[in-house]
């Protein structure tokens, strides 16, 4: 069988898994790297002809104790072997940043204020969400945010921890992008982010993503949009009535799905195509489901993140099967096909790597080699140039804002 290529490999690494060869276990360290408890594992980074390829990858669930593929250190770095098909892969590994160990001034450890996800910081805010937090619980099933401890002591950040924390991430691991996300907050979540949001354009002129519960006065995003957000991100999950209420009990009694398409289309006729993103979850609903999903996601103009299902220890959802290849590659190469056909530039604002979804970038190793995607990527490298020198400008001067502070 042929080598799969990076964004097929990322694919099958979501689904499969991967184990760790136990002589070489000593040179690896599991990443602390979760995104609202839909992800922990290790953070790989796939070499590609045209762009490497961010990836967590499941190591400690049961279905990657199964997967054909191993990991082992080799000659000071590393490489997967597939021992079905005898294939072998080179890959890299992330090492933590050093500003995970620094305290902020307040004395709170900076990887508890937030975390790299790829290659940009992630930041919850607030307290733990509220669908954990009634007598009944009303949790998203996949999800297992709330059996974390320490994201209940989160809302205990202080702005000045966070900008603390961005400070050190840009200039120790070159981050250019910063995403907050709160949960369900009954409401306050756009308040709650309100003063992070400020404090963090202010200070330091990064790119900031929103990715909160929609809101139903659809007025209080032009207020965020005036201070200056780059992104925003709506989780509506599942596409179908059925899984939508089964898995997110919550968000269908409080919210309602069509209270996130239309906080989606709302910003994203305001902020312009390629700008929002729709989230799902592939690979637990059928893919025609998955599949509407995305036309819904991209006929506003949005793009797709979808994450390929991860049944996590401890979650509602932990004996579920994790899903195929052969389907989530057609999910993606169907994602692919649609952003091409309704031309929604992707990849153009700088170094933003996600290694918990298939980046719709990620995808392009999926496109047909026809004239359509050749067009698509040079379409996108055009609108890159055009933008670079706006974006360079924007993150000097943040640069030297952040120089002026006292840390
Ligand atoms: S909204 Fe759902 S996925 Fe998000 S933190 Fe709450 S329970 Fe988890």
């Amino acid at each position: 069988m042929q080598h799969l290529n990076p964004c097929e490999l990322e694919i099958d690494l979501f689904c499969k898994g991967l184990r760790v060869d136990p002589d070489s276990a000593g040179s690896v360290k599991l990443a602390r790297r979760t995104r609202a408890g839909l992800g922990s594992g290790l953070e790989l980074r796939l070499p590609g002809s045209f762009k490497d390829i961010w990836v967590n990858v499941p190591v400690i669930e049961s279905f990657a104790k199964q997967s054909p593929y191993t990991l082992y250190a080799d000659n000071g770095g590393f490489l997967i072997k597939n021992t079905e098909l005898s294939q072998t892969y080179p890959v890299g590994i992330e090492s933590e940043p050093e500003w995970y160990s620094k305290p902020t001034l307040s004395g709170r450890l900076m990887s508890k204020v937030g975390s790299m996800q790829g290659t940009y910081l992630g930041i919850y805010i607030g307290p733990v969400c509220r669908y954990w937090k009634h007598d009944e619980r009303e949790n998203c099933h996949f999800c297992t945010t709330g059996l974390n401890e320490e994201q209940d002591e989160s809302w205990k950040k202080t702005v000045t921890d966070v900008v603390e924390t961005c400070v050190a991430a840009r200039k120790e691991s070159g981050i250019t992008f910063v995403h907050f996300n709160s949960g369900y907050q009954e409401g306050r979540d756009l308040r709650l982010a309100r003063p992070f949001l400020d404090a963090v354009k202010q200070k330091t002129g990064l790119l900031v993503g929103l990715q909160l519960a929609p809101v139903d006065d659809l007025t209080q995003y032009d207020g965020l949009i005036d201070s200056g957000v780059d992104h925003f991100s709506f989780c509506f999950e599942f596409m179908s009535d059925f899984a939508f209420s089964k898995f997110c009990p919550g968000k269908a009694r409080t919210l309602g799905q069509s209270a996130f398409f239309r906080a989606m289309e709302y910003t994203s006729s305001k902020l312009g195509k390629g700008r929002v993103s729709g989230e799902i979850i592939a690979g637990v609903e059928p893919i025609e489901e998955t599949m509407k999903a995305i036309d819904r996601i991209t006929d506003c103009g949005a793009f797709p993140t979808i994450c390929v299902f991860r049944p996590l220890e401890g979650s509602d959802m932990a004996v579920y099967p994790s899903p195929f290849y052969e389907e989530m590659r057609e999910v993606f190469k169907y994602m692919i096909d649609r952003l091409i056909a309704k031309r929604i530039p992707i990849g153009i604002a700088p170094n933003i790597e996600v290694s918990l979804v298939v980046q719709p970038t990620d995808a392009l190793y999926l496109a047909d080699p026809d004239i359509n995607s050749l067009l698509y990527r040079a379409y996108n490298k055009a609108l890159t140039s055009l933008v670079k020198p706006f974006f360079n400008r924007r993150l000097k001067r943040g640069d030297r804002r952040m120089e002026q502070l006292a840390y």
